[in-house]
C-alpha cells in the first residue's frame, strides 16, 4: 500500500483527495483554486506528526489532567 504523504480536503465541495507526492497535492490545490475559487487545505502527514510531537513535548494534550490552571492559556 503506497504511503500517503498529503491529504487535501475542500470543505466547499466536501471533497477529499490523498496524494503520494507533495507536488501533486500542491498542483491539485492550485488547479482547484483556479477552476472553482475554492481554498482547499492540505494536511501533510509527516508535518502533522511533528506538530503532534511538539504539542506533547509542551504538555498540551487537551486532557484535564494536563491542564495547568496557573497557565495564562487556561480558560475557565
Ligand atoms: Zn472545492
Amino acid at each position: 500500500m503506497p504511503e500517503t504523504r498529503a491529504t487535501v480536503t475542500c470543505p466547499a465541495c466536501d471533497r477529499t483527495e490523498t496524494f503520494e507526492k507533495l507536488g501533486d497535492a500542491r498542483a491539485f490545490i492550485e488547479d482547484h483554486r483556479t477552476e472553482t475559487g475554492h481554498e482547499a487545505t492540505w494536511e501533510l502527514h509527516r508535518l502533522s506528526a511533528g506538530v503532534e510531537r511538539a504539542g506533547a513535548d509542551a504538555g498540551v494534550c487537551g486532557s484535564p489532567e494536563c491542564t495547568n490552571a496557573d497557565s495564562p492559556l487556561y480558560l475557565d
